[in-house]
């Protein structure tokens, strides 16, 4: 079981989530359970790391935003005790989670799980705070941010758990994002493949890592509600979104649409190089030194030459990374021969995504015609086999998410 930030914020949101973990208890599961920080704190924390350094050690960063999910277990432990549980809180560096040292983006290599286990089998209900781990030198890792999914998949698959059920702040993964449209429809169940695209292009129901480690390592998640009332049925029949293979999800959901879900990412910003010489490896010096300085390049578009001496080259990179970039790119002007750089930080990438379009034509374009019949003009295009994804101007996000999820019949009453 884990519970997000939401979820754990304050004593009485706290005692709410006991008692939805004694229940589960009582309806004869051994069970872990896995936390995040208070909602604002990890937010916190980074401020005063900001504050202390803008280009803080990410080293000690990690010991600093660590701190907020150590607060929650230990108080999650306390509240079962209180319920007549026996519960114990078990650190990141107790277990341990063994992690790589890519500080502040740790990557989750092995979890000891034998005292986890003999601890369950005898009753007592492990507690365990998401987010963070320890590297090889026994120093304080964190996964990134929204990592607490993460760590609970990790768990479930070192325990061999039936079951993860993420619980959240909205009872299943929707359509789109049900705080921005209201007609948005919960699924019954997305594939691990659909899901993995949604979260990668920016619905933050679950960390990307956690979607692509359940499918590697086969773990059932489920996605729910933390909000349900004191007497709610043990999650076994609780109406959450299940996470499926394709060969599961036939046998489920025989009348689901084409498109599964819409999602919006505003954190990618757009740059243009002009007049870039029009021959071999022009785009390899590029992207190259993007490349070597780790900064990730999503969607780039190479305009048609002109007279076949130059072109214009446009792709996105991290709204974080800009900067970054625009100072690599100016240092590589004379090398790789641009005459002019543009950037523009207000774009926004809306994503549709859905197994159907496989064996389906005419999904892109029903995105194209929707998006200009409302006069919303497209920067950028890429696609893969489940999802189509297009860059527009970032003050037309929820317009173009809107108009998309009733161009595909998404719209519920
Ligand atoms: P937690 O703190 O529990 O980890 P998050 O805030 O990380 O919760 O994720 C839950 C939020 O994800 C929801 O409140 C919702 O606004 C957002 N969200 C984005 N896309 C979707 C979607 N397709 N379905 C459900 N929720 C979504
Ligand atoms: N507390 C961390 C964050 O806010 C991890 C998580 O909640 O998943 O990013
Ligand atoms: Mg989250």
């Amino acid at each position: 079981m884990k519970f997000g930030g939401t979820s754990m914020a304050g004593t009485e949101r706290i005692r709410r989530v006991a008692g939805i973990v004694k229940r589960q208890q009582e309806a004869g599961h051994e069970v872990a359970v896995v936390v995040s920080a208070m909602s604002g704190e990890t937010d916190r924390l980074v401020n005063f790391c900001r504050e202390a350094n803008p280009l803080y050690d990410p080293a000690e960063y990690d010991v600093v935003v660590a701190s907020g999910e150590q607060v929650t277990s230990g108080l999650l432990a306390l509240h079962l005790q209180a319920l007549g549980c026996k519960a114990r809180s078990w650190l990141g560096w107790q277990l341990p989670v063994r992690t790589d040292d890519a500080h502040a983006k740790a990557r989750i290599e092995t979890i000891d799980s034998e005292a986890l286990l003999a601890s369950m089998a005898a009753g007592e209900i492990a507690v365990i705070p998401g987010f963070q781990g320890l590297t090889e030198d026994n120093r304080v890792t964190t996964l990134g941010r929204g990592g607490s999914d993460t760590s609970a998949v990790a768990v479930a698959a070192a325990v061999k758990a039936d079951r993860c059920d993420i619980y959240t702040d909205v009872d299943g993964v929707y359509t789109t994002d049900p705080r921005i449209v209201a007609k948005a429809q919960k699924l019954k169940s997305v594939t691990y493949e659909e899901m993995l695209e949604l979260a990668s292009v920016g619905s933050k129901v679950l960390q990307t890592r956690s979607v692509s480690l359940a499918m590697k390592e086969n773990v059932r998640v489920q996605v729910l509600s933390s909000f349900i009332d004191e007497n709610a049925p043990a999650a076994d029949t609780l109406p959450g979104t299940m996470i499926v293979s394709d060969e599961e999800l036939e046998g489920l959901d025989m009348e689901r649409q084409l498109i599964t879900g819409i999602a919006a990412d505003k954190n990618e910003a757009k740059v243009i190089l002009t007049r870039v010489p029009d021959r071999p490896g022009a785009v390899a010096t590029i992207f190259g030194p993007l490349a070597e300085t780790n900064i990730n390049v999503d969607m780039i578009i190479q305009n048609v030459g002109r007279e076949h001496t130059d072109t214009d080259v446009t792709f996105t990179v991290p709204s974080a990374d800009l900067d970054k970039a625009k100072s690599v790119l100016e240092e590589q002007q004379a090398k790789i021969g641009f005459e002019k750089m543009t950037t523009d930080p207000k774009v926004a990438k809306i994503s549709v995504v859905g197994v159907g379009m496989r064996s389906h034509a005419g999904v892109a374009s029903t995105m194209f015609k929707a998006l200009a019949d409302r006069g919303i003009n497209i920067q950028a295009i890429s696609t893969s086999e489940i999802k189509v994804s297009v860059l527009i101007d970032a003050d037309e996000v929820e317009l173009a998410v809107r108009v998309l999820h009733t161009a595909y019949g998404l719209d519920g009453a």
